[in-house]
């Protein structure tokens, strides 16, 4: 019997995009619920690999790890959601004994087997023997992008964070309430079997209750028998001044639940700083481009320029000057670590394209005298 791929079992290419696979999940999950084909083994165990196959792949740091192992030739094998698939966890089939291979060596970021599995099967299931080991969450990456003012001066924003929290409504047992839950005849509740295999007494989660040590009856209604939910979570983040676009922050403990009690994972937002339509940024200096007439550029102006810090400063151009000349804003620009940048001003001298009758008169009298000098 082959093992199952997360891929194939969501019926979607192994390169989706996240809109593709949720479109794809939701078809196959609205077919397959217990709900819609009550008394239905077939389609209540297919239900259970969609669900297994989509909380992986729909994570995007459950993805990336589930297809380094599939690169590192394991991925076939890791069928958690299928009683087959559990057959070639591990060094292929027949040799599959529990061990963490560090993923580094593939460009994986030292991921090991054991976290991803950790990560997949969460606090809830077994892992190894005996009760599950309490460790770290996973961290989460998440991209934010933040206005060019907030990224200049600084701030605090609001974003919204999807994260797997346990079902309020089963409080992660995944069963209805008030619906009976068995102990997994198979494992006798602990989740996991031995198996010998290779000379090695190796222990795989129960292909019976997929680790759970429980059999339920009826699957709780808000999750779906998953006993969790997606929640988008709200977190408060203080932007430092003048931080630059890819900077990354690290908020301790925003991540993932830990698994059997184990502390949390970390948040690790990259920042994404939006253009700015006036200005730009070279360190903590401003550059932004201001444009005057040409009469200002021949006697010179006094004029007004927009500044990050709200009021407007107010600028000299001298007498005769040119296009493209740059005048410096002291103190103006962005202040970090000590440091404060200035504000630089381009001037642009724009030529006017249209003259009226009056003016063109006066253009050609200048003409003749400059002309005459
Ligand atoms: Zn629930
Ligand atoms: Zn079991």
């Amino acid at each position: 019997m082959a093992a199952k791929d997360y891929y194939q079992v969501l019926g979607v290419a192994q390169d989706a995009d996240a809109e593709a696979i949720k479109k794809s999940y939701r078809k196959l999950a609205r077919k397959y619920h217990p709900d819609a084909n009550p008394d239905d083994p077939a389609a209540e165990e297919r239900f259970k690999e969609i669900s297994e196959a989509y909380r992986v792949v729909s994570d995007p740091e459950k993805r990336k790890q589930y297809d380094a192992m599939r690169r590192a030739g394991a991925g076939a094998g890791f069928g958690a959601g299928s009683p087959a698939g559990f057959g070639g966890f591990g060094s292929g089939q027949g040799g599959g004994e529990w061990r963490t291979v560090d993923l580094g060596e593939f460009g994986a970021e030292g991921l090991g087997f054991g976290d991803l599995f950790a990560s997949i099967f969460g606090g809830r299931r077994g892992r190894g023997s005996g009760a599950p080991r309490p460790h770290k969450g996973a961290d989460r990456h998440i991209e934010v992008r933040v206005s060019f003012e907030v990224a200049a001066k600084g701030g605090e924003i609001t974003i919204r964070v999807p994260l797997e929290v346990e079902c309020p409504r089963c409080e992660g047992k995944g069963a209805e309430p008030g619906t009976p839950v068995e102990t997994c005849p198979q494992c006798g509740g602990s989740g996991s079997v031995s198996l010998v295999q290779g000379g090695f007494a190796v222990q795989r989660p129960c292909p019976r209750c997929y680790g759970r040590g429980t059999l339920i009856k009826e699957p709780c209604v808000q999750c779906r028998g998953e006993g969790s939910v997606s929640e988008r979570r709200q977190i408060k983040v203080r932007i430092p001044a003048a931080i630059e676009d890819a900077e990354r922050i690290r908020l301790r403990g925003k991540g993932e639940p830990g698994p059997a009690g184990g502390p949390p994972g970390d948040l690790i937002l990259t920042i994404r700083v939006k253009p700015d339509r006036f200005f730009r940024r070279e360190g903590l200096d401003l550059h932004c481009t201001v444009p005057i007439t040409i009469v200002q550029a021949m006697l010179g102006a006094k004029i007004r320029v927009r500044t990050i810090h709200g009021k407007k400063a107010e600028i000299r151009v001298p007498p005769g000057t040119q296009s493209g000349t740059r005048l410096r804003l002291r103190g103006q620009g962005l202040a970090r670590d000590g440091k404060t940048g200035d504000q630089l001003v381009e001037i642009e001298v724009r030529v006017p394209e249209k003259l009226t009758e009056e003016e063109r008169d006066l253009v050609e009298q200048l003409g003749q005298k400059m002309g005459a000098d």
